[in-house]
């Protein structure tokens, strides 16, 4: 059954969406509305509204993500050329989908 967050849904496979890697922890898949040529988002399978509501036993979790980002980066071929890894922050940092994710925009030529 559908829940009232969408990242959860990804996560539990109740979307038709693609699921680009994944973890015991996370889930990566494309954003739908990319800001970058690369742009992945790295989601932790446990809701966690925001980076305001980490505790200290997610730290692991928090490292997990960083990795997997690294990863995705490697993997979609703009480690070298450069990425940016972005959490934004309740309203005012941007965030609109509140179950925490870590953005991976990359790939413009410069
Ligand atoms: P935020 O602004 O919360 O940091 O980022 C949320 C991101 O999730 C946005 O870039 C938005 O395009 C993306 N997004 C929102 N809903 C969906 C969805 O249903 N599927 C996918 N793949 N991305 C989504
Ligand atoms: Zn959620």
């Amino acid at each position: 059954m559908a829940s009232e967050c969408i990242f959860c849904d990804i996560v539990n496979a109740e979307t038709d969406t693609e699921i680009l890697h994944e973890t015991d922890d996370l889930v990566v898949f494309k954003d739908i509305n990319p800001h970058a040529p690369v742009h992945l988002l790295v989601v932790p399978k446990k809701h966690i509204r925001s980076i305001n509501d980490l505790s200290p036993e997610d730290n692991t979790l928090i490292a997990a993500l960083i990795v997997a980002g690294q990863h995705m980066a490697k993997q979609s071929g703009v480690a070298q050329s450069g990425y940016k890894l972005v959490f934004n922050v309740e309203r005012g940092g941007g965030q609109m989908i509140f179950h925490l994710h870590l953005h991976l925009l990359g790939g413009w030529k410069r």
